[in-house]
């Protein structure tokens, strides 16, 4: 039995002959295991920042400064969300098994919302400066397609 990521994909492979509900109880318990192994590897919450903060700088001219960046398992419906009263981040610890470009371009789109609250031109302007934006935007879009628990932005 074995579950990993194949790009937007999870793959779980478990013995044929299990029953419906064996099944079933194996596939929870592989992902619980695939998010366990990715959470070990993910970047900790003071690392989020610093890489936000790089971003900032990178693509947004420094312009937005978060308060804080942090992983949250309560964000099963979006990918990531921010406070623009207190400049607060997070972000969904679902991205953990997705590549780094794919989380930065999450985290670009948050930090672009601390300039600009909603999705106008004028923001996607701001996102466009993060040369993956647009692949990242459709690895997202592969992963809600396969998965039907999977956030939307
Ligand atoms: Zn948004």
């Amino acid at each position: 039995m074995s579950a990993y990521r194949d790009g937007p994909k999870t793959i779980v492979l478990v013995p044929e002959q299990l029953s419906r509900a064996e099944e079933a109880r194996w596939v929870e318990t592989m992902l619980a295991r695939l998010a366990h192994r990715e959470a070990a590897r993910a970047p900790s919450d003071p690392d989020l920042e610093v890489r936000a903060r790089t971003l900032s700088d990178r693509h947004l001219d420094g312009r937005p400064q978060p308060s804080s960046v942090r992983w949250s398992t309560n964000q099963q419906h979006r990918w990531g969300s921010c406070t623009t009263l207190d400049a607060t981040i997070r972000l969904s610890t679902r991205l953990r098994g997705m590549p780094g470009w794919v989380l930065d371009y999450v985290l670009v789109h948050e930090l672009a919302h601390l300039l600009v609250p909603d999705h106008s031109a004028a923001f996607w302007a701001l996102v466009e400066r993060y040369p993956r934006a647009e692949r990242a935007r459709g690895y997202l879009l592969g992963v809600a397609d396969t998965d039907r628990s999977a956030p939307r932005e």
